[in-house]
């Protein structure tokens, strides 16, 4: 339902949660974000909340994290439980996924992983997502952002999907079909989110991806391809910060 993330000089988790707290009106049943240090990359989820999951970290020491997902969800595929939130990791535990909305094909796609040897963890139709992206991945050895591409030209339904690399601690890769998303543009830093209310208190500078388009935030550049893997000229719409 909602998605909150980061990659910068801050330290992310406070930004993420404090962004999640603005998508609240959004409603959803379960909260979560995955960061990544030297420790590796954690995934800390909950149902209830957004204030839960921000309790239920207080006391860990571990969460120093330049960045980050975040995510609220209401439940489509699966029972509002701790598991069934997001982020989702994919099978190795390399990838971090949270996604908005609802792939409708996922069966058959769980159905061939699972005859692969996948094990499931959950019941949302996300993490067969994250886990068909790995199996690309995997068989045509290719970077993560093409997993992605060639995966989105698979999958039917909607999304608004932001991934975390294990290996790349300066990326962010986004994409959406039928489910909004904004790019935040600070300056050495840049923001994701469903809307641009978690971000206008950083910046005025956003960026609409659009349907069909992958973003790739990366060492403070940000690059947008389409699925057809032509490369987009990202337009910077200046918000009125008169709210
Ligand atoms: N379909 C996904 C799930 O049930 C995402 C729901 C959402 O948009 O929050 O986990």
């Amino acid at each position: 339902c909602g998605i909150v993330a980061y990659v910068g000089k801050q330290d992310a988790l406070p930004i993420i949660i404090k962004g999640l707290k603005r998508l609240e009106y959004r409603g959803y049943d379960s909260a979560g974000v995955a960061l990544l240090n030297d420790s590796g990359l954690s995934v800390y989820k909950k149902k209830g909340k957004v204030s839960e999951l921000e309790n239920s970290l207080k006391d860990n020491a571990n969460l120093k994290s330049l960045i980050g997902i975040g995510h609220t969800r209401w439940a489509t595929h699966g029972e509002p439980n701790d598991v069934n939130a997001h982020p989702h990791y994919s099978s190795s535990e390399n990838f971090a996924m949270i996604h908005n909305g609802i792939i409708e094909n996922y069966e058959v796609i769980k159905t061939d992983l699972i005859n692969k040897g996948y094990k499931f963890h959950s019941e949302t139709d996300s993490e067969v997502f994250i886990n068909f992206i790995e199996d690309i991945y995997k068989k045509n050895q290719c970077s993560l952002e093409e997993a992605v591409r060639l995966a989105l030209q698979k999958v039917v339904g909607a999304y608004a999907i932001v991934l975390m690399n294990k290996e790349e601690p300066d990326t962010l890769i986004a994409a959406r079909k039928g489910s909004p998303l904004v790019i935040g543009v600070g300056k050495e830093e840049y923001f994701l989110a469903s809307d641009a209310t978690p971000i206008i208190e950083y910046t005025n500078q956003v960026v609409y991806l659009d349907d069909y388009e992958i973003a790739v935030i990366r060492n403070n550049n940000l690059q947008i391809k389409t699925i057809e893997n032509v490369e987009t000229h990202p337009y910077i719409n200046q918000l009125d910060m008169e709210l």
